[in-house]
């Protein structure tokens, strides 16, 4: 999504570029890697409630598939941009080799906002997005999913489109459907309790028992919410957590000393992960501005809403005591902020690595599909936890050896098998 004077996909090339200067790629390498391979720039017209035709502006960017298919959500967003979409895109990329599964990385995009759209528009709109792509997306080439404000529901449509434009049973086109329809127990908790996964390496690392620490987080959507589940399964205490107020076009936190109470807000959260404010105020919680949850005294803050959160301003309100930040959303820290949580010492477990729960999922939800056999959810959910904690420790054991932030090091391993695969297929 555009945020003033911030562009994703800068910040994505900026970050690549630093990692081709320590891996000392050649030329051609980073030729391939520094821009998507191919992108899909369409219209989507809607036949509308009111019987009017309204034109939607729909993305494909395919980043790089020199290691499996593309994978990659589908965001629907009234300020979307093609270049939030290219940056995704390429960490979708990242974030597929960092967890060693073999796909590569895509995203895509509609400019609209579903909040203003009926049940029946959302789904023509879903019907459309297919129509325009049908031919170069599927389950060998590019495989979409849900992301911001996008369901189960809407993947259906499109995988329900998809399969008819084909004239067969596709369940591998599109990951995140709805259980019994082909999706994956352990979809919906995956991503938040990846992050939590991470978390709990990583405090296991500094000899800290998750019990006696405090977390603030941003957003109350699916990450946030599984991630808040998890945590407080560990014996964590989330003091704060924010959400976008659609009514009042702005965000607040809502804080609360001895601890939120998780089932009490899902309550009074609407779809999009909007917080009621009069409910959480009538509940005892301080409604304050939407930044107050970067400014907790906490050990642990997990942004999972949305880029450019943790820059160069609001870096500074960053407590002391803070110890990890643990990224559920993507591409929330700035390169500057990022230098300026290096200096302090702060543990930052990068995006790619820690909300790549949803992608390994999506990917055990394509293996169950081509198998025509589904898994209990505990066996989802062990699977994913030995990927991400081995993927964890390998970006560890890099960062510690050679001495590299763990940003860093997580982007050394993922380039690495990237460049290699490139190189293998002669492509670089
Ligand atoms: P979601 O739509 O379910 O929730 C988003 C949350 O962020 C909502 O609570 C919303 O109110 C809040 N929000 C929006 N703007 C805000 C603002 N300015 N300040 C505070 N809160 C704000 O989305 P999600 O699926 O939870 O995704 C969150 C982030 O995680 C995104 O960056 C997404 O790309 C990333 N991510 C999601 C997944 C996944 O599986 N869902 C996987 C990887 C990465």
């Amino acid at each position: 999504m555009a945020t003033s004077g911030f562009n994703a996909f800068e910040m994505a090339q900026a970050q690549f570029d630093k990692v081709a200067d320590i891996l000392q790629l050649e030329e051609s390498v980073r030729d391939i890697l520094r821009q998507p391979m191919r992108e899909y720039h369409f219209n989507i017209p809607v036949h509308m409630d009111d019987g009017k035709v309204k034109v939607f502006r729909g993305f494909r960017v395919q980043h790089n598939d020199a290691r499996g298919p593309g994978k990659g959500g589908i965001r629907f967003h009234p300020q979307e941009t093609v270049d939030t979409v290219r940056a995704l895109a390429m960490w979708m990329t990242w974030k597929c080799s960092v967890v060693n599964i073999p796909l590569g990385g895509s995203k895509g995009g509609v400019i609209c906002d579903p909040h203003n759209l009926s049940m029946r528009e959302q789904e023509l709109l879903c019907r459309g997005w297919v129509r325009q792509l049908a031919k170069d997306v599927g389950p060998l080439n590019d495989v979409p999913a849900p992301d911001v404000m996008t369901s189960p529901q809407h993947m259906l449509w499109m995988l329900d489109e998809f399969e008819a434009i084909s004239g067969a049973k596709y369940p591998g086109f599109i990951t995140g459907k709805p259980v019994g329809m082909g999706g994956s127990l352990g979809r919906t908790e995956a991503t938040g309790y990846g992050v939590v996964y991470t978390i709990r390496e990583a405090l296991k690392l500094m000899n800290v028992k998750p019990e006696e620490t405090f977390a603030s987080v941003q957003g109350f959507g699916n990450v946030s919410q599984y991630a808040i589940q998890l945590y407080q399964r560990l014996g964590g205490k989330v003091v704060c957590v924010s959400s976008w107020d659609q009514q009042d076009q702005k965000s607040y936190a809502f804080r609360r000393d001895v601890g939120v109470d998780l089932e009490e807000l899902q309550r009074i959260t609407d779809r999009f992960g909007g917080v009621d404010k009069e409910k959480a105020q009538s509940l005892g919680y301080e409604v304050l501005d939407g930044d107050a949850w970067i400014e907790q005294d906490v050990d642990i803050l997990i942004p999972a809403a949305l880029e450019n959160q943790i820059n160069k301003t609001t870096v500074e309100k960053v407590s002391d005591r803070v110890k990890i930040v643990a990224e559920g959303a993507n591409g929330p820290t700035t390169p500057e902020a990022d230098a300026i949580l290096e200096e302090r010492g702060v543990y930052v477990i990068p995006d790619f690595l820690a909300n790549a729960g949803g992608v390994t999922c999506s990917y055990f939800e394509q293996v169950q599909c081509n198998m025509n056999y589904f898994w209990e959810k505990e066996e989802t959910l062990t699977r994913l936890d030995t990927k991400m904690t081995s993927a964890f420790h390998e970006v560890h054991e890099l960062a510690k050896k050679r001495d590299l932030f763990m940003r860093d090091a997580a982007y050394v391993i993922a380039v690495k098998r990237v460049a290699q695969a490139c190189k293998d297929r002669a492509w670089a």
